[in-house]
């Protein structure tokens, strides 16, 4: 999990109890001085470190099964800080009441600890080996999806790891370590055939000793003694670090023999990948799940963006770049009757488009037939803009086709535009499941800040939703390209803007910027967190100028989170930048990941609400 404290000021991340104790002599060893580290005994635990009486305490923080947080025999709190709050007005137990935070000295960040990296190594792997991703589709994905791939390493991944040998009995373990070369550390995994608990059998001077694996009732794991983990993979991750108990420590691995090697390290776990690999999707269903085959994951799991056909670009596959080209042939586009929505240039149509391999579903964009050059012209454009940019996070265009009328093709998100989704599906919809979109959309927005790119159309109607939990942003009709030492884009005239969307700059001046077009997302924040209402409500666009004009902004969606709305005063301060807006929800969202219950994709907004 992400480190839920990483925002605390008098969190110091994993040092010693020693340094700890050095913080709090530094700052004065009032009573009730207090600080925060990382737990190096219990995974994605703290420790509490405080005076009282000139003497330090050090109070282990326990991180359950269910994701909350506490001190042995304390009360249950949903995150390190919201325990600290609580322990700040109610002692209930501990030495005192915590008094005062004994900060960081400026410049100094938290210590990243052991299980920090490998826990990022750990998700970089199987995203890498899960969905065959690299380069940038591999680091988005990293970063839109690591809380929901720690679930699925920390249910399922250790059992096609190539050390994990399934349910064999002890004198077999043995048999397969000393066939072959025994070097000291060969080592495997198996399950217990007793009562389906594990055991690590290790080769130590020719010789094989076996640990048993413990599981405590928060179904932590460790090897008697030693630290736990959450997973099992973690724990023998640990292990080829530091013996931690074991006669030595693990260091290679004895391959099960009856895994193909193609599967190793790490092979699919995520079952929609094994079963159907970028297999198209449907229509929504009720859950806003495209349906598909039963899974083999525990607990409700749902498609990840990598899962989809439409997360990496269709030319990502060399045998299909060959082909690409701006122009598409009509013989390999078919055409539905079926419209998908209608806007300035026409309306858009379902489709298909025949590849070198395969078929995809698209969305055709088609020109009237009566329309003028001018508007021709400007659907080249777009189309010229769209065709320079590839992002997961951006509706891509696959081509142009000239025929009977002019054509752009584009990717299928048929979930449709983000504002009508969400005022159809009111009661479904978690606040979560907004942040997740709309960190995905910064994410899409980032890309565009780097490219140099400014959309100047960022609304809730112009994001597309794939499935529930998957946003692409659209329509690039008034998106410019900027030169490579321009920071801004100056319209000649004004045009048929979106005014409720644009920052002052845009209305007075004509200046286009990453920073106006952060102004927009910050109103198409607000569109989301108030389920696709209307923004400025019934005000016309010269309303909303003097509005703005007298430094007032809208009012906090009902139950948006503080956090979030901050987030868009902050966008409408025409400041900030979308590196740093991507930023900041996304600590956001990973923040609430941890403290959620099953995370944000299986919150349930129903159970929530009830009293
Ligand atoms: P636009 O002309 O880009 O504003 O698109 C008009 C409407 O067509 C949108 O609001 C969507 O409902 C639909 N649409 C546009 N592009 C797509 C797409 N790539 N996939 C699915 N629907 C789309």
């Amino acid at each position: 999990m992400p480190d839920a404290a990483a925002h605390l000021p008098f969190y110091y991340g994993s040092i010693a109890r020693s340094e700890a104790e050095e913080h709090l002599k530094l700052a004065g060893m009032s009573d009730g001085l207090f600080l925060l580290r990382q737990c190096l005994r219990s995974l994605g635990g703290y420790v509490l470190s405080m005076v009282y009486n000139l003497q330090f305490y050090h109070y282990a923080i326990e991180r359950q099964m269910n994701g909350t947080y506490a001190i042995a025999g304390g009360k249950a709190h949903c995150g390190p800080e919201e325990l600290c709050e609580f322990y700040s007005k109610d002692a209930d137990g501990l030495c005192c009441t915590l008094r005062k935070p004994c900060n960081r000295p400026s410049g100094v960040e938290p210590q990243p600890g052991v299980f920090d990296s490998m826990r990022d190594n750990m998700v970089r792997e199987y995203v890498r080996q899960t969905w065959k991703l690299e380069g940038d589709a591999l680091e988005q994905a990293i970063i839109s999806q690591a809380p929901q791939v720690e679930k699925l390493i920390a249910t399922t991944a250790h059992e096609r790891m190539p050390w994990y040998h399934g349910s064999i009995a002890r004198d077999e373990a043995e048999r397969r370590l000393y066939s072959g070369a025994q070097p000291d550390g060969k080592f495997l995994l198996r399950e217990r055939k007793e009562n389906g608990t594990y055991a690590l059998s290790l080769v130590y001077g020719k010789t094989v000793y076996h640990y048993r694996v413990d599981q405590d009732k928060s179904g932590k794991y460790s090897i008697p003694e030693g630290t736990k983990f959450d997973t099992l993979w973690q724990l023998v991750e640990y292990l080829k670090l530091k013996p931690d108990g074991l006669i030595f420590y693990l260091r290679e691995t004895c391959p099960n023999p009856n895994m193909p090697a193609s599967a190793a390290p790490v092979p699919p776990t995520h079952p929609s990948v094994t079963a159907h690999p970028r297999r198209h999707l449907g229509p929504l269903n009720a859950d806003g799940y495209t349906p598909e085959p039963s899974r083999t994951c525990p607990g409700k799991s749902r498609l990840l963006p990598m899962d989809t056909s439409v997360y990496e670009s269709p030319y990502s596959d060399p045998e299909e770049l060959k082909d690409k080209k701006l122009f598409l042939k009509r013989d390999h586009l078919m055409i539905d009757e079926v419209e998908l929505g209608a806007g300035n240039f026409g309306c858009v149509k379902k489709g298909v488009y025949k590849m070198r391999k395969k078929q995809i579903d698209v969305a055709i964009k088609v020109l009237k037939s009566n329309n003028e050059k001018t508007v021709k012209d400007e659907m080249m454009k777009e189309a010229q803009i769209m065709h320079q940019l590839d992002n997961p996070y951006i509706v891509r265009m696959i081509g142009v086709c000239e025929a009977e009328s002019l054509m752009l093709v584009m990717e299928m998100a048929s979930g449709g535009p983000l504002n009508k989704f969400l005022s159809s599906r009111k009661d479904e919809i978690t606040m979560s499941n907004i942040v997740e979109l709309m960190h995905q959309v910064s994410m899409g927005m980032k890309y565009l800040e780097e490219k140099n790119f400014v959309h100047r159309d960022l609304a809730a109607r112009n994001v597309l939703l794939v499935n529930q939990h998957y946003a692409k942003i659209s329509d690039f009709g008034l998106s410019k390209a900027l030169g490579a030492d321009d920071s801004y884009y100056k319209a000649r005239t004004a045009g048929k803007w979106p005014l409720k969307w644009y920052a002052p700059e845009c209305i007075l001046y004509h200046k286009f910027s990453s920073k106006s077009d952060v102004w927009s997302y910050g109103v198409t924040m607000w569109e989301a967190f108030s389920y696709g209402q209307k923004p400025y409500k019934k005000m016309k666009g010269p309303e909303v100028i003097s509005f703005i004009e007298q430094g007032k902004r809208m009012d906090c969606p009902t139950d948006c989170p503080a956090e979030m709305y901050t987030l868009m005063q902050q966008c409408w301060t025409y400041k900030w930048e979308e590196h740093t807006v991507e930023n900041i929800i996304r600590s956001y969202y990973y923040s609430i990941a941890t403290k959620t219950e099953n995370g944000p994709e299986t919150e349930d907004k129903s159970k929530a609400t009830l009293p």
